[in-house]
């Protein structure tokens, strides 16, 4: 079996971009396909594009730059999505890794207190201002997913709660998920949102792991954890607006719509009926 390769992300512009590093090409929300593999290299870019430094991939460094929008002459351009469905780890977080921070030098030129324009902080992807000295790093937002779980019927396998949302990809039966608020943990953000959005509480909290995640906002990071529902014949209550519909499945008979396998929301579902058995 061949070593995965392996991404390490980083800001320090070792040197000037060759021509046969490669070079993750963003414009707006989508990525620009390579002419020779997954991404382009630097030869492959018009002669003076601005290079910006993402790390090594095994070593070699890997740049990003952004163009002010797709250029049929120079290939193709996909979504990170569809991207990270091809490719999986650990290209996939690179891909991200290249349209977060795309995005994010895009959208954070100005001072927010004084408005002057930011200047970059040598190596670091933060910006200062020069009039009042704010500081403007690039910043993650954690979200929390949970995998509930229920004893089934006597005789039967575990049950899973899964929700389909009222907007976004309505047809996937998904994980209760939100972004944690300013001043909870992960665990309290875990018990917010599985009151929020089913009505439910639980206990036994358990981390699972973690995924960078490109699909909304510059900075996204996903934490998974497992629980178990404090009550084994509570129903899940939805309000119809956020989500639409809440259901116990038996892990044995999950629906078809399930999240992507790149995503940790399937990992968590998989690992689940995994256990299961
Ligand atoms: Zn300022």
């Amino acid at each position: 079996m061949t070593p995965r390769p392996r991404f390490v992300p980083h800001a320090t512009p070792t040197g000037v971009a060759g021509a046969d590093d490669l070079c993750l090409v963003v414009a707006g929300r989508k990525l620009l396909v390579g002419a020779d593999g997954p991404f382009p290299y630097v030869r492959d870019l018009p002669t003076g594009t601005e290079c910006v430094p993402l790390g090594t991939l095994d070593g070699h460094r890997v740049w990003a730059a952004a163009l002010p929008s797709p250029d049929s002459g120079l290939g193709a351009w996909r979504s990170w999505r569809a991207l990270a469905g091809e490719l999986g780890e650990p290209l996939a977080a690179l891909a991200g890794r290249a349209l977060q921070v795309m995005t994010w030098r895009r959208s954070h030129r100005f001072c927010g207190a004084c408005t002057a324009e930011l200047g970059d902080v040598p190596g670091e992807h933060a910006r200062r201002c020069p009039a009042c000295d704010l500081y403007v790093p690039m910043q993650l937002s954690p979200a929390v997913l949970a995998a509930i779980r229920r004893p089934g019927a006597p005789g039967r396998v575990d049950e899973l709660l899964l929700l389909r949302h009222a907007y976004g990809p309505t047809e996937l039966w998904a994980l209760v998920a939100g972004f944690v608020e300013a001043g909870e943990s992960l665990e309290e953000a875990v018990h917010r949102e599985v009151g929020e959005e089913v009505g439910l509480s639980v206990q036994g909290l358990s981390y699972f792991g973690s995924q960078p995640w490109a699909m909304s906002g510059p900075g996204v990071v996903l934490a998974g954890f497992t629980a178990v529902s404090s009550d084994d014949d509570a129903e899940p209550v939805v309000d119809g607006r956020e989500v639409a519909e809440a259901r116990w499945f038996p892990l044995d008979a999950l629906p078809d719509e399930l999240p992507p396998t790149y995503s940790i929301s399937r990992w968590l579902i998989d690992e689940a009926v995994k256990n299961s058995r």
